[in-house]
């Protein structure tokens, strides 16, 4: 491949390539059975899914979004009760607080891990709080020990949004057996990614799994006896079929991922004003996203875009800025290492069908800007 040509954030075709024949043969059993929703696909991926993560239970829902919702209200979470949500992360986890009708308190992350940090979490309870959602930002877990301890002490429930962290671990267990209960996107672009969208609760809770399942399905326990006030937002067949024949593929994956970040390391270790991520002790990452910090990052990323390299920041705007948080009142300010972050990570292209040949120019081009500016 000519180093000449567009590097890629991430690429789907590329992957897709890889495993075609897996993949036309799980949709064509779908098609051809004829039968799409809630069916053998759907619970045969939940058996699997729960296993991969160490849980009893898996519960497939429409997409990420949905699935932190379903949880929270299988929980019992809605009006009157505050829910703690990092600064940073991607908005739907705060607007699945907001849509289960709690109000999201939004505390500050942790500047070297970019997840929520436990004082943070501990300054922000108030006797109104009754639950806590750790997100494992970037495919990084994030404090787990030191915030379920606190969660346990003021009785909170520990929803783990694992969206971005598919297989990472923490001292040895997988996230989403981490907390009380665990929301997953899988999302086209995750590490474990649907065609379409597509979502899962995982949870060792019998009577919380249950009740998401008949949420997910309008309330229903039997066909056509509502008991709860349930949505619409199942797991469809063909996408379960996919993600069943793309689960074999998970690891081996996420090891691909961790290769290509060990690379970037190793390339772009001792460049002053970059600052690389890292896993802290005993945390596994899974790099669905390889971030790195710099005050010149709008320059670099233009730098990076005019060489053919593809570049995404995660996130522009912390969460407790957005507009659509403006009634809630925060100031900037108010978690000050989010918003420091928000205005200097930058996302290099991390998927695992990279070549060596790309994150070669990505790691010389970085090399060169710096270098530029030394001189
Ligand atoms: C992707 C993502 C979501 C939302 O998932 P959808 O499937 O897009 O609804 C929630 N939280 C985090 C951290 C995410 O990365």
């Amino acid at each position: 491949m000519s180093v000449s040509s567009t590097i890629p954030l991430a690429d789907l075709q590329r992957e897709y390539a890889a495993i075609r024949a897996e993949i036309d043969q799980a949709v064509e059993r779908v098609l051809r059975r004829g039968w799409f929703i809630l069916g053998e696909e759907g619970e045969a991926f939940e058996a699997e899914w729960a296993a991969y993560c160490g849980v009893a239970h898996a519960v497939g829902v429409g997409n990420g979004t949905d699935a932190l919702y379903l949880a929270l209200r299988a929980a019992g979470i809605g009006p009157g009760d505050e829910v703690i949500v990092p600064a940073l992360t991607a908005t739907f986890t705060a607007l699945a607080v907001s849509l289960a009708g709690a109000v999201p308190v939004f505390a500050d992350v942790d500047p070297d891990t970019c997840t929520l940090a436990p004082d943070a979490l501990e300054a922000a309870i108030t006797p109104r709080t009754a639950a806590v959602i750790p997100v494992h930002l970037y495919g990084c877990p994030a404090d787990m020990a030191a915030i379920t301890a606190i969660a346990r002490r003021h009785q909170l429930l520990v929803l783990e949004d694992a969206a971005q962290a598919h297989g990472a671990r923490h001292h040895g267990a997988r996230v989403g057996s981490l907390g009380d209960v665990a929301a997953f996107s899988f999302y086209p672009s995750k590490n474990l990614g649907a065609y379409g969208d597509a979502g899962a609760i995982v949870t060792d809770d019998a009577a919380l799994a249950e009740k998401a399942r008949m949420l997910r399905h309008g309330g229903q326990r039997r066909t056509y006896y509502h008991e709860l006030l349930g949505i619409n937002s199942r797991l469809d067949e063909i996408q379960a079929a996919i993600l069943r024949a793309k689960l074999s593929h998970l690891d081996a994956w996420n090891e691909q991922r961790q290769r290509w970040a060990a690379h970037y390391q190793a390339g772009l270790d001792e460049i002053e004003g970059l600052v690389l991520p890292h896993a802290p002790e005993g945390v596994e990452h899974v790099y669905h996203l390889y971030t790195v910090r710099t005050r010149l990052r709008d320059t670099l990323r233009d730098y990076l875009t005019g060489a053919g390299v593809r570049t995404g920041i995660h996130y522009p705007q912390a969460v407790h800025l957005q507009p659509a948080y403006a009634p809630l009142g925060y100031q900037p300010g108010s978690c000050p290492h989010a918003e420091a972050i928000s205005s200097e990570t930058l996302s290099l292209p991390m998927f695992p069908q990279l070549t060596l040949l790309e994150i070669e120019q990505v790691i010389r081009l970085i090399r060169f800007f710096f270098a530029m500016r030394e001189g």
